[in-house]
């Protein structure tokens, strides 16, 4: 493989790697030769996933914290620092939806979109940058959503946070870059996973999001991977705030 891609002694902690695009980029990010640090709010849930890879030959922790308790964000990451190694690549990616009509929206599943998908990611990239602007080198990703650029039915509130993702990722490579810091973001489309359950079930939103998809189909959270490992790597040094769309097309097709 080339050394350019390699993340060979790397250590990427991943949020939300339970299951579903942050299971499979740990198991793309292992493949590549990192360590990955598993989270979810379980810790037998993130165990039982470290454990699935060390028996594949890899080398994962679990390390368990809600990515919304600063406390527990805090204390959580100084841990890591000081009994596993240092953080490398933070893929900020747990994130939560609800899909009500705009009139009907409860203000506490609003507050909760807005607490993880938006806030968290100031939080927990906040406690391990302090370690990186240290270090001087590290990179942060960003899962945002295609959705950032789209008016969409009955999720007003989860396309406001990932707008507030894009913007999250433009000012801290901004203000990180200085210290060999690249912080990118990357935007899928359409991936099938615990998530967008009620979407897959429904047999007409697929037939409409075939039409409105070049690509014609659903993704692949496995396809997400290659984006991870390219803004995770050196091939990526120079490439800093950018949000790369990895949706089949769609947002290109009006
Ligand atoms: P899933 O619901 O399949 O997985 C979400 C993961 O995040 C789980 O591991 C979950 O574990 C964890 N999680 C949720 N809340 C918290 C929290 N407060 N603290 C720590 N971990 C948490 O979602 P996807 O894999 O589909 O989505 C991953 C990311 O990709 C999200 O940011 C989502 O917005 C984004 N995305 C997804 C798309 C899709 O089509 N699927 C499209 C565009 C963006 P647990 O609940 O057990 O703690």
């Amino acid at each position: 493989m080339s050394e350019l891609f390699s993340l060979k002694g790397k250590r990427v902690l991943i949020t939300g790697s339970t299951r579903g695009i942050g299971r499979l980029l740990a198991q793309g990010m292992v493949e590549h030769d990192a360590e990955v640090i598993i989270n979810s709010t379980t810790q037998d849930k993130s165990q039982a996933v470290a454990d699935e890879l060390n028996a594949q030959g890899f080398k994962a922790y679990a390390v368990a914290f809600d990515v919304t308790d600063t406390e527990a964000v805090h204390k959580s990451i100084d841990y890591i620092e000081q009994n596993i190694g240092p953080i490398d690549v933070l893929i900020n990616n747990a994130g939560i939806q609800r899909r009500h009509p705009f009139c009907e929206f409860p203000e506490k599943d609003f507050d909760d979109i807005i607490r993880v998908n938006q806030k968290a990611v100031f939080i927990v990239s906040q406690a391990v940058a302090r370690y990186m602007v240290k270090r001087n080198q590290g990179k942060i990703i960003n899962i945002g959503s295609m959705q950032s650029e789209l008016g969409r039915d009955t999720i007003t509130p989860y396309a406001a946070s990932k707008g507030a993702v894009k913007m999250l990722t433009r000012g801290m490579c901004v203000e990180l870059a200085r210290y060999n810091i690249q912080v990118n973001g990357i935007a899928p489309g359409y991936f099938a996973t615990e998530l967008t359950k009620p979407l897959v079930e429904n047999k007409e939103f697929t037939e409409w999001l075939c039409k409105r998809t070049p690509a014609n189909r659903w993704g692949d959270p496995k396809e997400l991977i290659g984006a991870a490992v390219f803004l995770s790597s050196k091939a990526s040094d120079f490439v800093n705030g950018h949000l790369l769309f990895v949706d089949g097309g769609m947002l290109a097709a009006v």
